[in-house]
């Protein structure tokens, strides 16, 4: 029997995005896979189910693709998806799941193996499985194209009979991979780029895509931390932080705002007096919303207005660009199963790191040390 690989229709509200395009699923098919779509799948990606046929997959029903031996998901399994996973079912997917322990220990109560797109470690080995930087991409170039359309202003500099226009000014706050896709797309469409990072890592990088790196007066001693991430900074140094921030804030028309740190709260860079700050007009993309945002007055999902100042919370940027933004995650996915599988079964190795990285439940468990502290009484 060949491993059965099984493509639901995202459930989640405003999701576009299909964990696996056609073209990915004939590769898959020619290395002896079978996949299962859900039909309407691909709808909203503009891959119709006969783009998937013609791949090689098999277009099914729901109730069929949740028995396949692993489920190639965006987001995970629906709530109403569980009763249907079996002990030896994989589900693979981006679960969020140090954000939602509660729902990995529903998924752990199926006894099904869960593993976490989002805690793909960052190795060398791994990095063709890299879904969230790929993720990252897409909203870092979409969050700068909506501030461009929301801006009352152009972009570029431009010089005509009806007079001259200064380029609008732009500040990434967050230099990793959404950043850099911020930085590079906002330089291409003429704008005045600056650019703020805690990782000294990031000014190199900012400024190699023609962005002015920022340096801040405070102390930045053990703000990295491992893998490329930041750490948290302490009470005081970021009280500091956004103290110190605010007249960058202040002097931009366009803030787009990707600081994250792994397992916590989005770091606050740009308070509401920074916000009061800026010029009418201004506007802040706010990419880290889904986990409390940068700016405090991002309101998660939500555009919203402060004096003038337009302020918006997007959760889910990639779901709107779904054609390429599948493209990259099937990419990841397909190299995450095609790394598991071994003669018609998904076999990781014992003391597999990737595995072990990324599995959050297997055997009725949540094995995730992070999501069982979260779990524990306090
Ligand atoms: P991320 O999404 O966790 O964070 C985004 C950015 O926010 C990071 O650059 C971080 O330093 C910054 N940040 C956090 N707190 C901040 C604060 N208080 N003030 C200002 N900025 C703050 O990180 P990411 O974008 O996924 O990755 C960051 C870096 O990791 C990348 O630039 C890259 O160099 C590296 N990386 C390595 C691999 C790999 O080795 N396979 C893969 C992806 C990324």
């Amino acid at each position: 029997m060949p491993l059965q690989i099984g493509v639901p229709r995202e459930s989640a509200l405003g999701e576009r995005r299909v964990a696996l395009v056609p073209e990915i699923c004939a590769k898959l098919a020619a290395q002896d896979m079978q996949v299962l779509v859900e039909s309407g799948a691909g709808e909203a990606a503009y891959f119709p189910d006969d783009a998937f046929q013609s791949a090689g997959a098999h277009v099914v029903t729901r109730g069929e693709v949740l028995r396949a031996d692993v489920l190639a998901t965006v987001n995970g399994p629906g709530e109403d998806d569980l009763a249907h996973l079996r002990p030896e079912s994989v589900v693979v997917g981006l679960i969020r799941p140090l954000d939602d322990a509660a729902r990995m220990e529903r998924i752990a109560a199926t006894g099904a193996t869960a593993l976490a797109m989002d805690l793909v470690p960052r190795s060398t080995r791994a990095q063709s499985m890299d879904a969230l930087s790929a993720m990252a991409t897409v909203a870092g170039y979409r969050a700068v194209l909506l501030a461009a359309e929301a801006l009352p202003r152009f972009f570029p500099l431009l010089t005509t009979a009806a007079g001259t226009m200064r380029p609008a000014k732009v500040l990434v706050l967050g230099a990793g991979v959404a950043g850099l896709q911020a930085i590079a797309t906002a330089r291409r469409l003429g704008a005045v780029v600056s650019a703020y990072d805690v990782r000294a890592a990031a000014a190199e990088e900012a400024r190699s895509l023609g962005a002015t790196f920022i340096t801040l007066d405070l102390d930045t001693a053990g703000a990295e931390g491992g893998g490329g991430y930041a750490a948290a900074l302490d009470d005081e140094r970021q009280r500091r932080q956004v103290e110190l921030l605010g007249a960058h804030v202040a002097a931009h028309d366009v803030v787009i705002c990707t600081a994250l740190v792994p397992g916590r709260r989005a770091p606050l860079l740009v308070s509401e007096e920074a916000v009061a700050g800026m010029q009418p007009g201004s506007v802040i993309v706010d990419l880290a919303a889904p986990n409390g945002g940068n700016c405090a007055l991002t309101r998660p999902g939500v555009a919203s207005h402060a004096g003038g100042v337009r302020i918006y919370g997007p959760l889910n940027l990639p779901a709107e660009m779904p054609v390429h933004a599948s493209q990259m995650y099937a990419r990841t996915m397909a190299a995450l199963v095609g790394y598991f599988a071994r003669d018609g079964a998904f076999a990781p190795a014992e003391d597999d790191e990737i595995f072990s990285g990324m599995c959050v439940t297997a055997g009725g468990q949540v094995l995730n040390e992070r999501v069982r502290a979260l779990l524990a009484p306090a």
